[in-house]
C-alpha cells in the first residue's frame, strides 16, 4: 500500500517553514496566524499571511533551509525501503533542496512559491475545497487511494482520518486522541519502517 509522509515535522526534525518564520518573517503575524488556524481561517489563509512577511530572495532562503534543517532519524531508511510519497500543505522550493541535499530522489506533491521581493506568495497546487472539512486540503491529493499516512500537525488531520493506518506525533496525536481515533504513536521514522515490515 502507498505511504504518504507529510514533510515538516515529519521527514525533518523541525518544521523548516516555521523555523524561517521564526527567522526571519515577522513574529507577531506569525504568533497571531498559528492561534486562529482552524478558527476561522483556513490554512492556505494562514500560510499566505505568515509568508508575505518573509522578503528573502529565494537562493538565501533555500541556503538557509539546507544548511538548518535536519532531517528525522530513520528517514533515509524509509524513503529507501518504501519509496513514500511527498505530501506537503508546504512548497517545492524549499523541499527538493533538502531532500537533493540526502541525494534522496521521492514524487513530492506540494505548493509553489512566488518569492517576491515585496513578500512571499503562494501559488496552490489545488484550491478545490474539501467537502469534509470544507477547506483545501491534503485528502483531495489521494482521493480513491488506499494508504498509509504519517504526520504531524493540523494540514495532515482529514487526509489522516482516511487513511486505512496512520502514524502521528505532536499536534496530529493530540487530534486523533481527542476525537478518540486510533494510530500508531511515532517518535522517528525507524519506528514507523518496524511497525511496516
Ligand atoms: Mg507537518
Ligand atoms: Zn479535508
Amino acid at each position: 500500500m502507498q505511504l504518504v509522509l507529510d514533510w515538516d515535522g515529519t521527514c525533518t526534525d523541525v518544521d523548516g517553514l516555521h523555523m524561517l518564520l521564526e527567522e526571519f518573517g515577522d513574529r507577531e503575524v506569525y504568533e497571531q496566524m498559528e492561534g486562529v488556524l482552524g478558527a476561522g481561517l483556513t490554512l492556505h489563509e494562514v500560510i499566505a499571511t505568515e509568508i508575505a512577511t518573509i522578503e528573502l530572495p529565494l537562493d538565501f532562503a533555500v541556503g538557509w533551509m539546507r544548511e538548518h534543517v535536519t532531517m528525522r532519524a530513520g528517514f533515509a531508511e524509509l524513503a529507501e525501503g518504501r519509496s513514500p510519497l511527498i505530501l506537503s500543505s508546504g512548497f517545492h522550493e524549499l523541499i527538493e533542496p533538502v531532500l537533493a541535499r540526502e541525494r534522496i530522489e521521492l514524487e513530492v506533491r506540494a505548493n509553489r512559491l512566488d518569492a517576491r521581493p515585496d513578500g512571499w506568495r503562494p501559488i496552490w497546487r489545488d484550491e478545490a475545497v474539501c467537502a469534509t472539512c470544507g477547506e483545501p486540503c491534503k485528502r483531495g491529493a489521494l482521493t480513491g487511494q488506499r494508504y498509509i499516512f504519517v504526520g504531524d500537525g493540523y494540514s495532515d488531520r482529514c487526509a489522516a482520518v482516511a487513511a486505512e493506518r496512520v502514524f502521528a506525533r505532536d499536534g496530529l496525536a493530540r487530534y486523533l486522541d481527542g476525537r478518540r481515533l486510533s494510530y500508531e504513536r511515532f517518535d522517528t521514522l525507524h519506528d514507523v519502517a518496524a511497525a511496516l515490515t
